[in-house]
C-alpha cells in the first residue's frame, strides 16, 4: 500500500490512511506502507537547496531532500499504534534500498523484504517504508530516487515481499484518459498496459512515476492505482474497488485506437540555424549534449535545399535550456553554424494507444482538428504506438481537449 503526498497531507489525512491499512489487515490480508512525504515539503526542501546554493552537492541534496519521507514514516507508525496496529518505520538506509550513485534519480539495485515478511508473520508488525529514498551501499550515503520516486520504491518493496499487488493510493480514482484536472470529461481506465502506461508517464503523466512501471513489467508486479479519499470503511476489503490496473496486454479485452493524451509544459525548443549538411555534424551537437548529461527528445531535421546547410530543431527538458545552450554557444565554430533560436513557451502534447499500431491516418486527424482551431504545430514525432506534437504552450489545453473529444475519450455521460 503506497500513499502520495496528499494523501498524507497532514495528521488527519495520516489519520484516514492508518485507517485503510488497519481494514486490510482486519481483514488479514499482509501489507507493508510505503509513504511520500507531506505534499508540499519535497518542493520546499529542494527550494532551500537552491536558496543555499544554486550549484550544489548532490550527496547533500539527497540527505535533505529525504528528509520528507522520514517525517510520514514515523507519524504513520505512531496513529497506526495509536488505533492498535503493531507498526514500525523504515528508512531506506534500514532496510536497505540499495541503489546507485546517481544522486538525485539513483536507481534501486537491491531491496531486502526478508525482515518485512518474517516481522509481520512473527508479530503482525506492519513495516511502514519511507518512499523515495535508499542508500548507497559503496559510500553509505542517502540517495533519492528522482521526483515521484516512492512510486518505484513500492513496486521495488512489493517485488522484494512478492506482493500479490502494488496498491498505489493517490488523489485521484485511477489513471484517466488524460489529466482529469485539465479535463473534466476524462474517464478513467480500467486496465492500462504497461507499455502503454510507460509512453503516458514519461510523456508527462505524473500520477506514476515512470521507473515505477518499468519496475512492474520487469518485476511482474500487479500495479493498481486507486483513491486513499474514499472513507476506508466503506471500502470491501475482499472485493474489487474503483481503480485502475496496470497488467500486460493480454489481459486487456477492449482494445481503443487511443488510450490516452499526455502532456508536458517542462519543454524547451532549439534550432541551429543553417549548420553544415553533411555527415557528422548531428553527432557533433548531440554528443555534446549528451556528454552533458542533457537528454534530447524530438528531433527534427530538414534536408537541405542547395546540399549546403539546413536548421536542426529539437527539444531538451525546460530545466536543461540554459545548459544546453550553453555548451552550443560555446562550441558554435566546433559545430559551424549561423545561429541558435529556442523557446521554453512550448507544450508537448502526445496520444498514445495500441491500435495506431494497426490503423493508419490516426495522426492525420489530429493534425487537421488542430488546424481548425488554428493551434500552430511547431514539430512532431512518431512512433508505433504513439505520436506526439510540439505546440505553443498557451494552447495545451486547447489541444488536449481538442484531441480527447476527437479521439472518442469524453466520458459518456459529459
Ligand atoms: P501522489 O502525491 O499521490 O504521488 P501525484 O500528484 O504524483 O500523486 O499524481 C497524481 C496526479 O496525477 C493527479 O492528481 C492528476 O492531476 C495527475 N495526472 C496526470 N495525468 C493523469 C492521468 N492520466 N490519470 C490520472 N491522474 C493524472
Ligand atoms: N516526495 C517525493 C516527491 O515529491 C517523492 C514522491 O512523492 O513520490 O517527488
Ligand atoms: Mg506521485
Amino acid at each position: 500500500m503506497k500513499f502520495g503526498g496528499t494523501s498524507v497531507a497532514d495528521i488527519d489525512r495520516i489519520r484516514n490512511v492508518a485507517r485503510h491499512v488497519k481494514r486490510e489487515t482486519d481483514a488479514g490480508h499482509e501489507v507493508a506502507v510505503v509513504v511520500s512525504a507531506m505534499s508540499g515539503t519535497t518542493n520546499r526542501l529542494v527550494e532551500w537547496c537552491r536558496e543555499a546554493a544554486p550549484l550544489h552537492d548532490a550527496r547533500e541534496y539527497d540527505a535533505i531532500v529525504a528528509s520528507g519521507e522520514q517525517v510520514t514514516s514515523g507519524l504513520l507508525a505512531i496513529v497506526l499504534q495509536e488505533m492498535g496496529v503493531n507498526a514500525r518505520s523504515w528508512q531506506g538506509w534500514q532496510l536497505p534500498i540499495l541503489t546507485s550513485d546517481a544522486h538525485g534519480s539513483a536507481r534501486i539495485l537491491a531491496v531486502n523484504g526478508d525482515e518485512i515478511v518474517k516481522r509481520f508473520q512473527e508479530r503482525k508488525e506492519v513495516a511502514v517504508i519511507a518512499g523515495f529514498q535508499g542508500i548507497h551501499k559503496e559510500t553509505g550515503r542517502i540517495t533519492t530516487l528522482g521526483r515521484g520516486g516512492s512510486d518505484t520504491s513500492a513496486v521495488a518493496i512489493a517485488a522484494a515481499i512478492k506482493a500479490d499487488r502494488c496498491d498505489i493510493y493517490t488523489d485521484v480514482d485511477g489513471v484517466y484518459t488524460t489529466d482529469p484536472r485539465v479535463v473534466p470529461r476524462a474517464h478513467r481506465l480500467d486496465k492500462v498496459a504497461f507499455e502503454e502506461m510507460l509512453e503516458l508517464a514519461s510523456l508527462g503523466a505524473k500520477v506514476l512515476q515512470v521507473r515505477a512501471v518499468e519496475l512492474g513489467a520487469i518485476q511482474q508486479v500487479r500495479i493498481f492505482v486507486r483513491s486513499s479519499f474514499d472513507k476506508p470503511e466503506d471500502i470491501d476489503p475482499n472485493a474489487e474497488p474503483p481503480g485502475t490496473l496496470i497488467c500486460f496486454e493480454e489481459e486487456i479485452v477492449e482494445q481503443h485506437l487511443v488510450t490516452g493524451i499526455a502532456f508536458s509544459k517542462d519543454e524547451a525548443q532549439i534550432s541551429v540555424r543553417r549548420v553544415q549538411d553533411k555527415p557528422g555534424v548531428a553527432a557533433s551537437i548531440f554528443g555534446r549534449l549528451a556528454d552533458a548529461n542533457i537528454n534530447v527528445d524530438m528531433i527534427v531535421q530538414n534536408v537541405s535545399e542547395n546540399g549546403a546547410t539546413t536548421d536542426l530543431t529539437f527539444t531538451v527538458p525546460e530545466a536543461d535550456y540554459a545548459r544546453a545552450t550553453d555548451v552550443l554557444t560555446k562550441a558554435k565554430s566546433a559545430i559551424g553554424y549561423e545561429k541558435l533560436d529556442g523557446a521554453t513557451d512550448v507544450a508537448k502534447v502526445s496520444v498514445i494507444g495500441f491500435g495506431m499500431r494497426s490503423h493508419a491516418g490516426v495522426a492525420s486527424e489530429a493534425f487537421k482538428a488542430l488546424a481548425e482551431k488554428k493551434i500552430n504545430i511547431r514539430a512532431i514525432t512518431t512512433s508505433e504506438i504513439k505520436f506526439s506534437i510540439l505546440i505553443d504552450a498557451a494552447y495545451t489545453e486547447l489541444a488536449v481537449r481538442t484531441l480527447h473529444s476527437l479521439y472518442g475519450l469524453d466520458k459518456a455521460s459529459a
